[in-house]
């Protein structure tokens, strides 16, 4: 099957003689298809192509690779993320050591700020926050675990995210913190979503202000991009940007597919679509070497129509006369970025899910695949263990 040459565009290095060949030159059809080429995508090309021998097709319907996590320089020569602010941080060491190979990393540890009126308080929650939003003194861990426990209301079972947050620290501080900025991200009260939502964000009695505390956190050294293209440079990769599985999927190219979209979209939404939330960004860049005191500042009032505010140049170390920042309001419309997790979201899933049950031809991974709200490192690691699971499939003996 022949696929118009012109669409095979690339990133990366132009030498490349891999994206140089329009690969519809030849009939050769590939072993696999991976539609999509953000982290899950990348990481199953990169393993059937170099360690499984196997020829492979990356198709993404995006211009550029690396998906969400797509960095570039900008038009004053920052490098900025085009979908928001990207931190790596993992508990895995085979993760970080799998990534390790495409890239170096910048020591990094990411700490946010919430806009409570005229304060700048550390969020997740510590005892700083406490003792300027109340004007307090508490000075031991065994004092603030006191003040919160005297405001925790608990819930029994904690279910949804408005639980979480208010059988650890009262009403109050969850109106302040938790309902505004989740009503803006989600357009869902808290009490509708999931636990694990809020969840993700701790309540600490100590002075610890990381918003994460995973073993590893750091960025990579290059940016997300250059690490892809070093993932995807493998001369049995061939990758075409701009290109919709929609166009491809009459053509047999590969026995076997990658899926790393939405799954509901595979199935033509014969169930109905699986929500998604989606988000718009507002990128400025200004004429002064820093604007915020940390990467990103979290603006929990509803009465400010953004949810955070990101300043890249804290995240990579670059230093520049200017500086980028992003400003990220929620929307109903638009690209499918979060999950939404709840109860009835998840059986949806599951009935899609159901439909993957003994399909030999197609696998899906990735946020969007597995309808699962993700971090990177989980992405990471989930395609690495679906790459196991097809290995032991193609190193099965034949049964014919
Ligand atoms: P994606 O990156 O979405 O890749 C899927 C790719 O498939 C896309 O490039 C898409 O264009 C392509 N595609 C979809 N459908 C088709 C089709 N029909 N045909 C062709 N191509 C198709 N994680 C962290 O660990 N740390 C963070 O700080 C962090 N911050 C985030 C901030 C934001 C605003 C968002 C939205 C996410 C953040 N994440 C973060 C999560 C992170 O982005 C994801 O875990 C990760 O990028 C998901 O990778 P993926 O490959 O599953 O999906
Ligand atoms: N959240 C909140 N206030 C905050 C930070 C987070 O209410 O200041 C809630 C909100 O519902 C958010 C969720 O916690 O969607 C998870 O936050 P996280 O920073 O992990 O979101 P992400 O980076 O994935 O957008």
């Amino acid at each position: 099957q022949q696929v118009p040459a012109q669409k095979v565009v690339s990133t990366f290095a132009p030498q490349r003689s891999n994206l140089r060949t329009p690969f519809g030159g030849q009939k050769d059809t590939y072993d696999y298809l991976v539609v999509g080429a953000g982290f899950a995508g990348a990481v199953l090309a990169e393993r059937l192509a170099a360690d499984g021998g196997k020829k492979v097709l990356v198709c993404d319907k995006k211009r550029h690779i690396g998906g969400n996590a797509y960095d570039h320089y900008d038009d004053a020569g920052i490098l900025v993320h085009k979908y928001g602010p990207h931190i790596f941080h993992t508990n895995s060491e085979d993760v970080a050591t799998y990534l390790s190979r495409f890239t170096a990393w910048r020591p990094y540890e990411h700490r946010v700020l919430a806009k409570i009126g005229d304060l700048h308080l550390p969020i997740p929650i510590n005892r700083t926050t406490l003792n300027a939003l109340y004007n307090l003194n508490l000075t031991t861990e065994a004092a603030a675990a006191r003040f919160l426990a005297d405001r925790a209301e608990p819930v029994d079972p904690v279910m949804t995210s408005r639980d979480v947050v208010i059988s650890q620290v009262g009403t109050e501080l969850y109106r302040i913190f938790f309902e505004g900025y989740t009503r803006k991200q989600w357009g869902l009260d808290p009490s509708e979503l999931d636990r694990s939502v809020t969840a993700r964000v701790p309540t600490r009695t100590n002075l610890d202000d990381r918003y994460f505390l995973d073993r590893f956190q750091a960025m990579p050294l290059d940016g997300y991009t250059r690490m892809f293209e070093r993932m995807l440079d493998h001369e049995n990769i061939t990758v075409m940007l701009d290109t919709d599985f929609a166009d491809l999927k009459q053509k047999p190219l590969a026995k076997h597919t990658i899926f790393t979209g939405p799954i509901d979209e595979y199935f033509d939404y014969r169930f109905g679509c699986l929500p998604y939330r989606s988000l718009e960004f507002k990128h400025e860049t200004h004429d002064t070497r820093r604007l915020l005191p940390v990467a990103v500042i979290n603006h929990p009032s509803e009465n400010v129509a953004y949810t955070r505010v990101t300043e890249y140049k804290h995240l990579t170390g670059q230093v520049h006369p200017k500086t980028s920042i992003t400003y990220e309001y929620a929307r109903d419309e638009g690209d499918p970025y979060y999950p939404i997790p709840r109860p009835e979201n998840q059986a949806l899933y599951k009935k899609y899910e159901r439909l993957t049950h003994g399909r030999e031809d197609v696998t899906f991974v990735g946020r969007l695949g597995t309808y699962k709200y993700y971090n990177m490192d989980q992405v990471v690691g989930q395609a690495l263990a679906t790459y196991r699971r097809l290995q032991a499939r193609f190193a099965a003996p034949s049964k014919a």
